[in-house]
């Protein structure tokens, strides 16, 4: 059977393979598609488009958008949009700059926190990758201060942690716009993220298809067998696209594996059919 990962992060963002690595490893582990979606960050897509021609393996062009939202985390996936759209760039620049406005902010954080750590080491360790939480994480990890990136995470660069600092989102809603306007297709990525229990969560997918959402991240490393039918059954309620990936960060955070997509495997090559029937 032939499989795709449509969620798969570069250095660009905070993946610690280059999208040219990330794309050769996706045809070696025999994958017929991937998609890159970096962080609020399309700058690798290019470099993986011609990858892909290179390996002999579909490259699809892919966003994962950080949404506001009041409870949990919004991450909402776009494909298939027009590389060239200005007004998507601009807005995804705007994303950018926020997040790089963070990090200085976080080092003073767990600075204050006792902890001793410069904004420069983190940069170091980070090279020429877009410096994110992970790379924290590592820093933390090296000092001593954590075991590894989940404690990191639960103890101080996690949502509302002792070192978490907010950014700016924008709203789902502007989310999907933004990507429908460029031509793509809006993918609500790893639902159980939402911390929504599964009526407030029917609820939610009722309130965003009318707005553009299309698809569903039904296939995922963290969602247990129960959960990829309930959300199956609320993507199908609402004729939402079922897709899946890995959410592979390589060294950048553990049990994510390049086509490791969960209990249920990855989703079918026709999946990209199914998304391209939307675009219009
Ligand atoms: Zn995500
Ligand atoms: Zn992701």
């Amino acid at each position: 059977m032939t499989r795709v990962d449509l969620h798969t992060h570069s250095t660009v963002s905070d993946g610690s393979f280059s999208p040219e690595e990330v794309v050769r490893m996706a045809a070696e582990v025999g994958l017929s598609a991937v998609s890159l979606t970096d962080h609020d960050n399309i700058g690798g897509v290019e470099a993986a488009l011609k990858a892909g021609k290179r390996e002999g393996i579909q490259v699809v062009p892919g966003v994962e958008i950080s949404a506001e939202f009041p409870h949990g985390t919004c991450h909402i996936l776009g494909y298939f949009f027009d590389l060239g759209d200005k007004t998507f760039r601009e807005k995804l620049a705007y994303l950018q700059e926020a997040r790089a406005n963070r990090n200085p902010k976080i080092a003073e954080k767990l600075r204050a926190l006792g902890i001793d750590i410069t904004y420069e080491e983190v940069r170091e360790i980070a090279g020429s990758e877009q410096v994110g939480r992970p790379h924290f994480a590592r820093v933390l990890m090296d000092k001593g201060v954590v075991k590894d990136f989940n404690e990191a995470f639960e103890r101080y660069l996690g949502k509302d942690k002792a070192a978490y600092v907010d950014k700016f989102r924008y709203s789902p809603d502007e989310a999907f716009q933004m990507i429908r306007r460029a031509g793509g297709v809006p993918v609500l990525a790893h639902p159980y993220t939402l911390n929504l229990s599964d009526e407030a969560l029917t609820d939610s997918i009722e309130s965003w298809v009318p707005l553009g959402l299309q698809g569903m991240e039904v296939f995922y490393p963290d969602h247990t067998e129960e959960m990829i039918d309930c959300y199956s059954r609320i993507a199908d309620s609402f004729g939402l696209v079922k897709t899946g990936g890995s959410d592979f960060h390589g060294n950048n955070k553990e049990g994510s594996t390049l086509g490791d997509c969960g209990p249920l495997g990855c989703p079918p090559l026709d999946v990209l059919d199914r998304l391209r029937w939307r675009l219009s």
